[in-house]
């Protein structure tokens, strides 16, 4: 009975790096995850919605992938803070040149969704998987 509520379509399951669809570790679903998601479906790209997981197999390079994203996320900002700086220094700190910086910001910060990796649900709700009882 409670299954309706508690069930979520493990089906579909797909691995975010090799794009197969593999049973894995489930990503953590934050706001940039929906964001994308919504982006997502109101493109022509539109696909059947699958569960994005990372299977064991790819699991080594998807910490190199998700390590790769956080510095490029960090320098991007880091670019992104000094434009701003400089064009708001620049103009005297005239009001509209804040405005610009943080467009700056913004679409740096954009530019590093491009190739956005999420976290992992790993220690967050572990949520019922069953059969996988995690012993090593
Ligand atoms: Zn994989």
């Amino acid at each position: 009975m409670a299954d309706l509520l508690e069930k979520r379509d493990r089906k579909g399951e797909r691995c975010i790096i090799c794009n197969q669809e593999k049973e894995g570790l489930g990503i953590k679903e934050d706001n940039i995850v929906y964001f994308l998601r919504w982006l997502n479906s109101h493109t022509v790209k539109y696909r059947n919605p699958n569960y994005p997981v990372v299977c064991r197999e790819c699991f080594t390079k998807y910490r190199k992938q998700r390590k790769s994203y956080e510095r490029k996320l960090i320098s991007y900002l880091i670019i992104g803070f000094l434009f701003a700086g400089f064009i708001i220094v620049g103009s005297g700190g005239k009001p509209l040149s804040f405005l610009f910086g943080l467009i700056i910001i913004a679409f740096m910060y954009l530019l590093s969704l491009l190739s956005y990796i999420p976290e992992l649900e790993i220690g967050q709700n572990k949520e019922s998987r069953g059969k996988s009882k995690a012993k090593k």
